[in-house]
């Protein structure tokens, strides 16, 4: 870890407190990043087929009013990865969890501020064009727009329960609180907790399944939009867990906190 601090403050001039105590915290995410690298190359091979229970269309009856759908794109770049990574894409889909319907949608793009130009790695990737980040907010300026956005739709209501689904733990586990501790924001607790559609999946079909792809696969679904396009992954996201829900499956709290 010291070895990589020395390599980002040579990589990046500003000696800033915040921008040092940000760096010192992405580095733990760098070397996931390359961990992550390592496994995709690795000899892994999922099943082809997983057995899940029938798609009935009998619901549960779920904890949550609704899910709030969330997939963050950030800055990156292969095969080292951008010191600090930050959020260049924020959507959010309002889903009720009694019709799976989408209701409401917060969408925007975020203007990156420690590392502006994006990769070209990372506009394959994502999608996402330096046109598309440079005259948008930055991110503290988007998640204030998030959070009114939470509060006109009732969200935060008294009564009202809910909870956030990602695919995977990176956007609530890493990049959001690093994002929030690099510019002294506080991270609610409601984002402290969540549902992992991954582990979700593995309680109904006993297979932990590696990617969103591989549960959409398993799940009979097709991908729709473009992979690693924010947006589009809460799209595929929210029809999986409709999809889930018409098998039987009772979504509950399964990451982050003590769970
Ligand atoms: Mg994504």
């Amino acid at each position: 870890m010291n070895n990589m601090l020395s390599f980002v403050r040579k990589l990046v001039p500003s000696s800033s407190a915040n921008k040092l105590h940000f760096i010192k915290l992405t580095c733990n995410r760098f070397y996931s990043n390359i961990v992550n690298d390592i496994e995709e190359n690795s000899t892994y091979h999922p099943p082809s087929y997983v057995k899940l229970p029938p798609l009935t269309g009998v619901r549960k009856k779920q904890i949550f009013d609704y899910f709030l759908i969330l997939d963050f794109e950030a800055t990156c770049d292969a095969p080292k990865n951008v010191v600090p990574q930050e959020i260049i894409e924020f959507p959010v889909l309002k889903v009720n969890a009694t019709t799976f319907e989408t209701e409401s949608t917060f969408h925007s793009y975020v203007r990156p501020v420690m590392n502006p130009e994006l990769t070209s790695f990372c506009t394959r990737l994502t999608g996402i064009t330096q046109e598309m980040v440079d005259k948008q907010p930055d991110f503290e300026d988007v998640y204030e727009d998030f959070q009114y956005w939470m509060h006109n739709e009732n969200i935060l209501k008294d009564g009202i329960k809910f909870s956030f689904i990602t695919c995977g733990d990176w956007d609530l586990k890493y990049i959001f609180p690093i994002q929030c501790k690099g510019l002294r924001i506080h991270v609610p607790d409601y984002m402290k907790r969540w549902i992992n559609i991954k582990y979700s999946f593995e309680t109904l079909s006993s297979t932990y399944p590696k990617n969103m792809a591989l549960m959409m696969k398993y799940s009979q679904l097709e991908l729709e939009g473009q992979l690693h396009s924010g947006i589009d992954d809460c799209k595929n996201l929210a029809r999986l867990v409709k999809n889930l829900a018409d098998r039987g499956m009772l979504f509950e709290l399964n990451a982050g906190g003590r769970c």
